[in-house]
């Protein structure tokens, strides 16, 4: 009887081992912080697990913070033991000794991948600001530093005071390639059209060592800022990389997913966590990519 169990056993192990991949390679660990934010976080972060779970590539992780106005001293995450902090969130202060192991983290090499309105967190973490480059809402001014945007091949800065983050009526637009041979972008089309969606512009912050991946335009009639505007960029800091996109939104009381739902969304945010996590992108592109008259949706 026994014999036979483990014969089954043995059985069952050879049948299923030939499909696993990566066998010898363990997945990179990601963690995703939610659990605040003035959009749908709860969809968008089950959304974005999703993702990256569907990948080989990846193990994902969610954690929650307390919810808003909620006692925050305890949360401690063990960012050490993953090779990816995701941040969907965006509310109150992580307590201090929080706040110095994300820093720590990504100095000593850490990866980090935000998207959207997660770049409105922490306006007042000067840290944070150095780490995610530009930022917007949350009285973000001039103090906060210069507005970015593109022109003529080249990053070019608006010194004029003001606030710090706008976005006009939401829309689809062409999100156009502007290092299209940096290992994120290599080998997509240079340029594709987004799903419905919000465009930030006027976002300001430090911007250190920071590089514009992608730009897109939105007219000023329909509230746009006329300029092209960095969607997609890259900051590093310490040993750290950063990748940082603006698409994503999802209304707050919203169940509509298109924004992170499109290929073009899901296909950069994969390999920008693999870039911040490694340096390196490996990953095939998946579905049917965008083009500059179609949108695509990843429908998994
Ligand atoms: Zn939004």
């Amino acid at each position: 009887m026994v014999s036979i169990f483990y014969s089954i056993v043995l059985l069952l192990s050879l049948t299923i081992q030939p499909e696993k991949i990566n066998l010898d390679q363990n997945p990179l660990e990601v963690v995703i912080i939610t659990g605040q934010n003035n959009h749908n976080w709860k969809a968008s972060s089950k959304w974005v697990e999703k993702i990256f779970n569907n990948s080989d590539l990846f193990n994902a992780t969610l954690i929650r913070t307390p919810i808003k106005g909620e006692d925050m001293s305890m949360f401690k995450p063990d960012f050490k033991k993953y090779d990816l902090i995701c941040m969907d969130y965006s509310g109150d202060y992580w307590p201090q000794e929080t706040q110095e192991n994300f820093v720590d983290f990504i100095k000593n090499g850490g990866g980090l991948v935000l998207y959207h309105a997660s770049d409105n967190a922490f306006p007042e973490w000067k840290e944070f600001n150095r780490i995610i480059g530009l930022g917007g809402w949350e009285n973000r001014t001039e103090r906060h530093g210069d507005i970015l945007y593109w022109e003529k091949g080249k990053i070019k800065k608006d010194k004029t005071p003001g606030r710090g983050g706008v976005h006009g009526k939401q829309g689809q637009y062409i999100v156009y390639h502007r290092t299209p041979d940096h290992p994120i972008l290599k080998g997509l089309p240079s340029s594709w059209l987004h799903t419905k969606d919000e465009l930030y512009h006027s976002l300001r912050g430090p911007a250190e060592d920071l590089s514009v991946l992608a730009t897109a335009q939105q007219s000023r009639a329909t509230g746009g800022s006329g300029r092209q505007e960095p969607v997609l960029m890259t900051i590093k800091y310490g040993k750290g990389r950063i990748f940082h996109s603006v698409l994503g939104h999802v209304g707050k009381n919203s169940k509509n997913l298109e924004a992170i739902q499109c290929v073009g969304f899901v296909t950069t945010l994969l390999r920008g966590a693999e870039w911040a996590a490694t340096g390196q992108v490996t990953q095939k592109i998946i579905g049917r990519f965008p083009d500059n008259n179609n949108t695509s949706l990843w429908a998994n």
